[in-house]
């Protein structure tokens, strides 16, 4: 009786289980990556069919060594290790959820620890040699469950196979940043000129307006319906609102710093 009662809690929670995560990666878009090299810059990237693994890139560019990695996407800090002289040397793994993450290989040095919260564009670390690698460049992943898939760039797949040049519009600014949405207790939400409660106020939002964050900075510490928080959100030029009032899906930077 026992026996049989077990066995079929078991059969249940794996269907359980499998539907869940059936419907989870359905459910779940790709983040919009962007080229994990600040705005602007030009690199050379390479796909080849003898890569491994086969779908990711390698980058370069002249003096490349040193030079500053950014996230590809806003996630969370989910590996910081070193191989030592094998494999990907120094390398770091972005969680951006949705089973989707991204992976900056070979680098000199890294500048985040496991668990953090990183914005897009977010230094994480820098151009290097390390691991199996003969020379400076930067090996780039975006992987789904922890499989890489052909690389896209603000939507759109790079050349595979093969070498092109291409520039980076990471936190670019413009029609790029993070959305919100303001969540208060009904009461509309004061737009600040500047990131405290001291800056004069011009204008207000309603109670679930959507916003664009452009970028984020640090001010008056504010404490709202989503905790307390000296982030603050500039939503456009002169118009600021404290984060602890912005639903962004995220307790951590979504944007980059203003
Ligand atoms: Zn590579």
């Amino acid at each position: 009786m026992n026996v049989r009662r077990n066995r079929f809690r078991t059969r249940s929670a794996l269907a359980l289980l499998a539907f869940a995560s059936l419907f989870g990666s359905a459910a779940q878009a790709a983040p919009t990556f962007q080229m994990p090299f600040p705005c602007g810059q030009v690199w050379e990237g390479q796909t080849r069919t003898n890569h491994s693994p086969q779908n990711s890139v390698d980058f370069n560019r002249a003096n490349d060594e040193g030079d500053t990695v950014v996230a590809a996407a806003a996630g969370t800090v989910s590996v910081v290790r070193n191989l030592g002289s094998t494999s990907y040397g120094k390398y770091v793994v972005i969680d951006h959820g949705g089973g989707w993450s991204t992976l900056y290989a070979h680098l000199n040095s890294y500048s985040v620890s496991v668990g953090q919260n990183v914005a897009i564009g977010k230094s994480i670390g820098t151009v290097g040699s390390t691991g199996g690698s003969t020379g400076p460049h930067l090996h780039f992943e975006e992987r789904l469950n922890g499989a890489a898939q052909k690389i896209k760039f603000n939507g759109a797949q790079i050349a595979y196979w093969g070498s092109g040049s291409y520039t980076s519009r990471n936190s670019c600014g413009g029609s790029g940043g993070a959305t919100g949405t303001v969540g208060t207790n009904g009461t509309p939400l004061n737009v600040r000129s500047g990131p405290g409660t001291t800056y004069s106020v011009v204008g207000s939002l309603a109670n679930g307006a959507k916003v664009t964050i452009q970028c984020q900075t640090t001010g008056t510490s504010v404490s709202g319906t989503y905790g307390t928080s000296n982030i603050w959100n500039r939503i456009g030029s002169g118009r600021f609102i404290p984060d602890a009032y912005t639903y962004t899906g995220s307790d951590g930077r979504v944007a980059p710093n203003c």
